[in-house]
């Protein structure tokens, strides 16, 4: 956690989606500093590296994996140099994800910007589940964490398919929850609210106005942290957490409780 307690995580391996900006990278930082081996695994290959040097800079250890989570060669391929590197998985995160370029009501939606969000938010977490699965079970089990969204549990006006998608990942996950709660891999969700990340400033045009709106509408007044999802990742992969079974744990400093 990021608090005193330490988890120990050494020996450990974690494979991380999306790792290369905003609430992968700062999970991935967060499971280096509890002892574990990182894959960082995202399209880009400049914030990869990046990541990977920030982990190495504290003393951790990484390893960069460019991967299009929609692509299951990529999948498979980053998945098989995590064992090749590492030797084992315990732990997923599987959070590469996109927000929709531009809001329009359902009868509006272009089918196209509908196929890419459920591609990458959705079929790429089931994707990258179907791959991990196996690797996890070869050891004996472990934890996975999907990324929903405030989006996944209640409707957003304008935004059909990344509500579809996000509702989605809970539904995905709680089955796969079922399917392997006997054979010991816990699969749990996170659901942010507004978290500070580069998709929020792309959002809000990261303009004071933009960013006052977003406030406007969390109870906690302020956007979250990347930080704080990390937090509830690596807890929910931790023992502390070994009751926790299909969860979707909101984070949203109150924004979907109104
Ligand atoms: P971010 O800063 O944009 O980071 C997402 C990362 O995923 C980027 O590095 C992006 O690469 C990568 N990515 C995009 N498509 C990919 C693909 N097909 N395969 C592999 N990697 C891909 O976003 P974030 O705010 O950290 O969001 C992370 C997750 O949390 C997303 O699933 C998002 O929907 C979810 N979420 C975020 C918020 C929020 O307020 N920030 C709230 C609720 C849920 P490029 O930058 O090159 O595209």
């Amino acid at each position: 956690m990021t608090g005193n307690k330490k988890e120990n995580f050494t020996g450990k391996v974690a494979f991380i989606t999306g790792a290369a900006s905003g609430i992968g990278r700062a999970t991935a930082l967060a499971f280096a500093r509890e002892g574990a081996s990182v894959v960082v695994a995202d399209i880009s290959d400049q914030g990869n590296q990046d990541t990977v040097r920030i982990i190495e800079e504290r003393g951790g250890k990484a390893l960069a994996v460019r991967c299009d989570v929609t692509q299951t060669e990529d999948v498979k391929a980053a998945l098989n140099k995590t064992i090749d590197t590492f030797g084992r998985l315990d732990f997923a995160f599987n959070n590469a994800g996109i927000e929709p370029s531009k809001p329009a009501p359902t009868a509006e939606y272009e089918e196209e910007e509908w196929n890419r969000i459920i591609d990458i938010d959705l079929r790429g977490v089931f994707l990258c589940m179907k791959y991990e699965i196996p690797l996890i079970l070869k050891q004996g089990g472990g934890a996975i964490v999907n990324v929903s969204s405030g989006a996944g549990v209640i409707g957003i006006k304008g935004s059909p398919a990344y509500s579809a998608a996000k509702h989605g990942v809970i539904g995905l996950t709680r089955a796969a929850a079922l399917d392997y709660a006997a054979q010991n891999i816990r699969i749990n969700i996170v659901c942010p609210g507004y978290i500070d990340t580069p998709m929020m400033d792309r959002f809000t045009g990261d303009t004071p106005e933009g960013r006052a709106k977003v406030i406007a509408e969390e109870p906690a007044g302020r956007m979250g942290k990347p930080e704080e999802i990390a937090a509830a990742v690596i807890w929910l992969c931790s023992d502390a957490a070994a009751f926790m079974v299909g969860h979707a744990m909101v984070i949203d400093g109150g924004q979907t409780i109104q």
